[in-house]
């Protein structure tokens, strides 16, 4: 499976040096317990969840008195697991399906690189193979090729793509979007935006303006902003959630590129800390390698 296979160094990363720290010790104190510490954030848990999960664990040994190590995994495994059952996971599709909403705007927000297009890429196909009508606004139009990419994918898949060229206005991008998308009764609009973290105010008020041309049509639109993140750059992505959201109302998120790095613990403590629902997750760079994030699945294969 290419979750398994996705997360196979962070899986890594945190049991060989959790083995490591147990080796010749059968209770789990202090000393155990602050190797835990370290191990969690060096697998990018960030500090705050995990001083949350290494509190919890101290309060069970403090009850329990006698924790055995080889109870440890099973006991990580748990707390992770409840961390994560807060995160109301619906994949967005079931969320449309559900809402009878129409058009259904999704805004894509990110920075360059994170894989914007790949994500807008497999929602549209996921919409277009339920059969609904979708179209894509290309809104990034700062990003060399970021146009023509999506262009290119939309021929490839066969949704048509709004676009006015490179450096041109989003908002205007957006609107025109959404124009066509009421005008031919489209089911799902889905708007790509650039990412320009270096110009925070900027950055605000693009996301902003294509808020408002978007809501002269539909008032309750975007129905969705999903922010993307790359969870190979650890705790770059916290901070980008932190600037994303500041900037927008986020409401959903992806975090893709888990393969090949040992910093999957973003995935746990983003969701902890944002409290905003991981939809989606990377392990890899095909279509299929973006997956529906399940929380279960997730967990399970973590701690296989
Ligand atoms: P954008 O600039 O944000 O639109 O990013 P793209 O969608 O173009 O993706 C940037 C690069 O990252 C591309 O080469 C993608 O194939 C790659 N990529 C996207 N998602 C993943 C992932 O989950 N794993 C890996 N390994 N590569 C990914």
């Amino acid at each position: 499976e290419s979750l398994d296979k996705g997360l196979e160094k962070t899986k890594e990363g945190l049991f060989s040096k959790l083995s490591r720290a147990i080796v010749g010790k059968s209770k789990v104190d202090d000393e155990v317990l602050d190797e835990l510490e370290e191990i969690l954030i060096s697998s990018d848990v960030g500090v705050e969840t995990t001083v949350k999960i290494i509190r919890r664990i101290e309060e069970r040994v403090a009850r329990d008195k006698f924790v055995s190590t080889s109870e440890l995994d099973e006991i990580l495994r748990e707390e992770i697991a409840e961390l994560l059952a807060q995160n109301k996971s619906e994949d967005i599709t079931d969320a449309f399906k559900k809402s009878d909403i129409k058009p259904y705007v999704i805004m894509v927000v990110g920075v360059n690189g994170v894989g914007k297009t790949t994500t807008i890429g497999k929602l549209a196909s996921q919409f277009h193979k339920a059969g609904n009508k979708v179209i894509l606004g290309a809104g990034d139009t700062f990003r060399a090729a970021a146009v023509d990419q999506l262009k290119l994918w939309g021929q490839r898949v066969g949704i048509p793509v709004i676009d006015h060229g490179m450096n041109t206005d989003p908002a205007s991008v957006a609107f025109d979007a959404v124009k066509q998308a009421v005008e031919q009764q489209a089911d799902v609009v889905i708007i790509d935006t650039a990412g320009r973290l270096h110009n925070k105010v900027n950055l605000m008020n693009e996301l902003a303006k294509i808020k408002r041309v978007v809501q002269k049509f539909l008032p309750e639109a975007p129905h969705e902003v999903l922010l993307v993140l790359d969870g190979s750059t650890g705790q770059n992505a916290f901070i980008q959630a932190q600037e994303f959201t500041k900037a927008t109302d986020v409401t959903a998120l992806a975090i893709t590129k888990l393969d090949g790095t040992a910093k999957g613990g973003v995935v746990i403590g983003i969701s902890d800390q944002f409290k905003i629902p991981v939809k989606y997750i990377g392990v890899g760079e095909k279509i299929e390698d973006l997956q529906v994030f399940n929380k279960k699945e997730f967990v399970n294969s973590l701690f296989k």
